[in-house]
């Protein structure tokens, strides 16, 4: 679900928060002038815990915030049924708790199975309702309000909250749903460090970029940091996480956002580009070399020590009829002639297509 919705979903739970507030004063303000004294102070417990609410809203302890409504919410359902009587339509919250577990299962799972939890809450739910039921026909009320005005005005409200929190729940579990699958999708292609893709997402991406290029204008480059071991003994480990940080940076700057640049990390000191060009060979090869004198000229500051960095690039361009894995070895040895050449340099297949 895109980031929006998710907003939307979160603006939604204030809103519904905002309500079920509302409704409370509401009802302490009924309950004091009907001399429904212990409904009153209970009321006035119920306000603090939505005040409390929007803290834990505002921290987006979500589940926390979902335990503590839960509760005040059937604490606040049972004592009213117990000193109102049948007629306020309390007992909905429990209908509405039902129809919100079911929804949110198919919500999840789909229509084709439900899942043990919400079933064991709708019995629970169902059973609470008969046992209200069953109470209320021996003790029809504590507190008798007469006013079928008020009686009526509370039906209304109690619909109204029964409405909300099923609103809220689905708000909640849907944020919550949708922000582990997005921490998950993070874990499963994104490099920790760097944020920048990992070697198996970069995979999925080439092969895609491979099937569906028809005008092969896709460049490949493997990029290594020159003497990264001797800048870990120096300067030490975390120093040289640093510099990964910081060559990561530079290379997120050169990707524009028209999704033809993308970057990972290939593995320990080494990144790899796929670069979905649209001018010539020569101009790519610009780039890239603009791309190593950044990486030259920029160097990374740690605990007031200046590091010099310097990279070496492997740039193969795709050519038909070649496959996945030897251009990918071609990027490979042109990478291993620019370390044998010097390093901190460029080293591109240009000249050898030039012969094809
Ligand atoms: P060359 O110029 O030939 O590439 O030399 P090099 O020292 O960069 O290459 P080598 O392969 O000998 O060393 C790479 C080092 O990178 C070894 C390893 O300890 C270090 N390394 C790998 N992953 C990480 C990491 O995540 N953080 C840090 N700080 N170092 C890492
Ligand atoms: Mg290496
Ligand atoms: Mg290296």
């Amino acid at each position: 679900m895109p980031e929006k919705a998710n907003d939307f979903v979160i603006k939604g739970t204030w809103i519904v928060n905002i309500i079920l507030l509302v409704c409370h004063v509401n009802f302490a303000f009924l309950f004091y002038f009907n001399n429904a004294d212990v409904l009153f102070w209970f009321n006035c417990g119920s306000v603090a815990v939505y005040l409390i609410s929007f803290e834990l809203l505002r921290r987006e302890m979500a589940w926390t915030y979902v335990y503590l409504v839960f509760a005040e919410i059937y604490l606040f359902m049972i004592i009213s049924v117990m000193f109102l009587g049948w007629e306020f339509g309390f007992q909905h919250y429990c209908i509405s708790f039902i129809a919100s577990l079911f929804f949110s299962d198919f919500y999840m799972n789909g229509v084709k199975t439900i899942s043990k939890k919400p079933v064991v809450m709708g019995m629970f739910n169902a059973f609470l309702y008969i046992i209200l039921r069953v109470w209320t026909h021996y003790h029809p009320y504590i507190y008798k309000i007469e006013n079928k005005l008020i009686v009526n005005f509370m039906y209304v409200m109690n619909t109204l909250i029964g409405f909300s929190f099923l609103i809220m729940y689905l708000s909640i579990y849907s944020h919550t749903v949708n922000k582990l699958e997005r921490e998950l999708r993070q874990m499963a292609e994104r490099d920790p460090l760097t944020g920048l893709y990992n070697r198996r997402k970069m995979m999925q991406l080439l092969s895609l970029a491979v099937d569906s290029e028809k005008n092969e204008k896709i460049a490949v480059a493997m990029l290594d940091a020159d003497f990264f071991k001797k800048i870990n003994d120096t300067y030490g480990h975390d120093a040289g996480d640093e510099v990964l940080k910081r060559l990561a940076d530079i290379l997120k700057n050169k990707d524009s956002g028209d999704g033809k640049f993308f970057i990972c990390r290939w593995g320990g000191e080494e990144f790899f580009v796929l670069y979905k060009y649209e001018g010539t060979r020569e101009s790519v090869i610009d780039e890239f070399e603009a791309l190593r004198s950044t990486v030259e000229d920029s160097g990374v500051t740690y605990e007031d020590q200046k590091i010099r960095i310097t990279v070496t690039i492997g740039l193969a361009f795709y050519h038909s009829g070649i496959q996945l894995n030897d251009l990918l070895k071609e990027a490979d040895t042109l990478l291993y002639d620019g370390k044998e050449s010097g390093r901190n340099c460029v080293s591109t297949n240009i000249a050898k297509l030039q012969t094809i």
